[in-house]
């Protein structure tokens, strides 16, 4: 079976990102990959529009900054080394597959929460993903952390 070279991990910087990041590290250690990662900031204007009057871009660029902060604290902690780290401002899944499309990525790897009823309804991430990806998507399903205070 041909392995994977470039996988592509996307993470929302939540606290059930180690889940998934054992998962990625794993399969980039077992096909001796590259692996990259990859997060997207939603831009105001997605949840704002013209609702607010005043100029969101200095908002928006100090959110950005914060993600770029939060990836690379979390690629440090990564027993693996990380190739490349992408912070994109857009739709999540149009992000995630564009920035697939040009690494040439053959591995797209995301969390899933396998929700039940509405939210199933709208769909999840791992769901937009998944439809219309350049390659292999793998949903690794993550738990909520039981015994939080
Ligand atoms: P969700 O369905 O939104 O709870 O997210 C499921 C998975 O989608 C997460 O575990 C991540 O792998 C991925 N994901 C969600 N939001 C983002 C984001 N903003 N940037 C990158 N990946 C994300």
């Amino acid at each position: 079976m041909a392995r994977y070279t470039r996988i592509l991990l996307a993470v929302d910087l939540s606290e059930e990102c180690p889940q998934l990041s054992d998962r990625a590290v794993e399969l980039a250690r077992q096909n001796q990959a590259q692996l990259s990662l990859i997060h997207v900031v939603e831009p105001l204007s997605f949840a704002y529009g013209g609702d607010v009057p005043m100029d969101l871009s200095t908002i928006q660029e100090q959110l950005d900054e914060h993600a770029r902060s939060k990836l690379n604290a979390y690629a440090e902690q990564l027993s693996y080394p990380v190739d490349k780290k992408f912070v994109v401002t857009g739709n999540t899944e149009t992000e995630i597959h564009q920035v697939a499309s040009n690494e040439e990525t053959d591995l797209i790897i995301v969390g899933s929460h396998g929700r039940h009823g509405l939210a199933l309804l709208l769909g999840s991430t791992a769901n937009g993903v998944l439809h219309g990806a350049p390659c292999d998507v793998l949903a690794v399903r993550v738990h909520q952390e039981k015994n939080k205070s």
